[in-house]
């Protein structure tokens, strides 16, 4: 990820008035002074409790307790990432980024390598799509292809960037030239293919797509970031790829296609409560359902679901309806997608038609427009009633033995599931779908921890997803995720206690509104007192070096502190707070001293509890601990205080 430079974060923050980014989602009402509120844009209200301050730039929302910033709002209303929610914002109110050079961090150069990337996609489309709607022979044809043969509306082209690479791709390369790309774009965009030790002229140029319909593939913030070109009858003989129906665009720095979902840009906008994803096969599917009004539907880039994608989907919704051909192909992708599906938390339904019948999920919207939509919601499986389908076809003629290898599979897939609730649900969904009314779900219980004893974790994801898909997030991960599952009390430190009314969050409120006692605390609190698995006991350490260092950078200035997103809303939650406080160095007196007795304490009641026992036994000498004792003692006892600092 390329990282911004901390000025300018707080560049923008100066810049964005918190009341315009909340204005697009939410509806202001003044609350007195700089501050405002409205209705909640994360919780169901009906009197506003979203609260929001025009000068500290913060918000809390008193009913659900979300708070933060500017950054954190566009990152929760829109499902970004910081990095992501930070561009948008300077996009909006075009103010300029500056990024890191080195430290991990993309140079300034691969920095506007990216941003070129983007610009030339963005070219390339609008390129194609004039040459789609030009006055050639191979245009009208297009045309003709795409709205007689595929039957599309014409207005679709349009709004989805439609384009036309004709036998010479429409004369992109020479326009790219024109255009003055970078040499560096140019070879990296994927468009062209091109020797490495050319020189970079049109004739050099070939282009990768010819004779092909072109599909813009945008990410989910909208940004073109590749191609997916479908064969016609214009793809030439001569083509490199002349046999393959679809070709896509190489990898570049700005396509990962694991990580994308096609239409997940409109898509996310339409999915929620009641509505749910639609995964459909392949980028025209999704059109297709766009154009009958099912807007809701995406595609995998290339035919490999990942758990990437699914992640990716699920920062928008949960719910997630698979609809796929019902040849066998789809049904064994719509069955790999099951346990990534279990694995990353996503709901998943299977929607079918009535019967065997075969469906193909253009055909059907293309016949039946939305309707067909409600008529396959109806013969919807469940993800249990999908793998009885699918591993045990007809359960009447099953042997034992058939039956036994099903519900092993059955088995490999519910292992995945994170959640152990979910997979006892499906475990309680077993006997039903097999018919097999008289086995109590107990008995499946205790047959797939034994499976699970066996080393069946490793085949959970076994037959139903190879291993280059499974693996596509990050293989380090899943082996941790696995080795964690498998140990359920493992040696995890013990997780830290509620956050809400601990002597860390009291002090770093203190210091947060009384910067002047800083330096005093930080003098007075040794770091071992504070609990650092606590995010305020983390950030307290992390202010009071500040202090001690003398390098405060003063509240307003804390972006370059700030690691985490829980660390930026616990701050932001903390200076939306007024402490009504008299002496404050009184109060941050007892905070300490809360500290101390909870560092300090245990070890005395264990000394206490070490003596009472060895209070027989002549032949111990407990010198040492006496003295420990009376030293903790007085150190208790003592009197704590804040130094005078200047
Ligand atoms: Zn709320």
């Amino acid at each position: 990820m390329p990282r911004l430079k901390e000025s300018c974060k707080q560049d923008l923050k100066l810049r964005i008035n918190i009341v315009d980014v909340v204005s697009r989602v939410a509806t202001p009402r003044r609350a007195g002074g700089n501050r405002f509120k409205a209705l909640c844009p994360f919780h169901q209200e009906r009197t506003p409790s979203f609260h929001f301050d025009s000068d500290k730039g913060f918000y809390k929302c008193f009913g659900c307790g979300k708070s933060g910033d500017i950054f954190s709002f566009v990152q929760e209303t829109e499902g970004l990432n910081f990095t992501e929610a930070v561009e948008a914002l300077a996009q909006r109110f075009n103010v300029a980024l500056e990024y890191e050079e080195g430290g991990g961090g993309p140079s300034r150069e691969e920095r506007s390598l990216r941003q070129e990337l983007f610009d030339l996609h963005e070219f390339a489309t609008e390129h194609l799509h004039q040459a789609f709607k030009g006055a050639g022979d191979a245009a009208k044809w297009m045309r003709d292809y795409w709205t007689a043969n595929r039957r599309f509306p014409a207005e679709l082209a349009d709004e989805f960037k439609i384009g036309l690479a004709d036998a010479q791709c429409s004369g992109l390369g020479a326009a790219v030239l024109r255009k003055k790309f970078s040499e560096a774009a140019i070879r990296q965009c994927g468009l062209f293919y091109l020797y490495d030790d050319a020189l970079l002229t049109v004739q050099a140029l070939k282009p990768r797509f010819r004779g092909r319909l072109m599909i813009p593939i945008r990410d989910h913030q909208g940004r073109v970031v590749a191609f997916t070109a479908r064969q016609t009858a214009l793809t030439p003989e001569d083509d490199k790829s002349r046999e393959a129906k679809y070709v896509n665009s190489p990898e570049t720095p700005i396509f990962t296609k694991g990580n994308l979902l096609f239409n997940l840009d409109r898509a996310r906008a339409h999915a929620g409560e009641g509505k749910p994803f639609v995964m459909v096969e392949g980028q025209l599917d999704a059109l297709r359902c766009w154009s009958v009004g099912l807007k809701t539907a995406i595609a995998p880039q290339g035919t490999s679901i990942t758990e990437g994608q699914l992640l990716l989907l699920r920062r928008y919704h949960t719910e997630l309806e698979c609809f796929f051909d019902s040849d066998s192909a789809g049904q064994k992708a719509a069955l790999r997608l099951l346990p990534l599906a279990l694995k990353t938390g996503i709901e998943v339904r299977f929607l079918t038609l009535a019967g065997e019948g075969k469906v193909d999920p253009d055909l059907l919207f293309l016949e039946k427009g939305l309707a067909g939509y409600d008529e396959v919601k109806k013969g919807a499986f469940g993800a249990m009633q999908f793998m009885r389908r699918y591993v045990l076809p007809d359960a009447r003629g099953a042997t034992a033995e058939r039956t036994q290898g099903a519900v092993r599979e059955i088995y490999a897939v519910i292992a995945a599931a994170d959640s152990e609730l979910l997979r006892r649900r499906l475990l309680s969904e077993i006997a039903p779908a097999l018919g097999a009314l008289q086995v109590t779900p107990d008995v499946f219980e205790r047959d797939f921890a034994a499976f699970l004893a066996k080393g069946g974790r490793a085949a959970a994801t076994g037959p139903a997803a190879s291993p280059n898909e499974t693996a596509l997030g990050d293989p380090s991960r899943d082996a941790a995720e696995t080795a964690r599952t498998d140990r359920p009390g493992d040696s995890r430190p013990a997780p830290p206690p509620d956050d809400a009314s601990t002597p860390e969050r009291d002090l770093l409120l203190l210091v947060l509104h009384f910067e002047t006692l800083g330096r005093a605390l930080a003098a007075a609190c040794p770091p071992e007192w504070v609990e650092e698995r606590l995010p305020s006991g983390a950030l307290l350490n992390r202010f009071l070096a500040e202090f001690s260092e003398g390098q405060w950078p003063g509240r307003d200035h804390l972006e370059g502190l700030l690691e985490t997103d829980a660390e930026r809303a616990l701050v932001a939650s903390l200076l939306f707070e007024t402490p009504q406080i008299d002496d404050p160095a009184k109060v941050i007196v007892e905070g300490l001293t809360r500290l101390r007795t909870r560092a300090l304490a245990p070890r005395l009641r264990q000394i206490d509890t070490f003596l009472a026992q060895a209070a027989t036994d002549n032949s111990f000498d407990a010198t040492a601990l006496l003295k420990e004792r009376s030293e903790l003692q007085r150190r208790l006892r003592s009197p704590l205080a804040l130094a005078a600092v200047a």
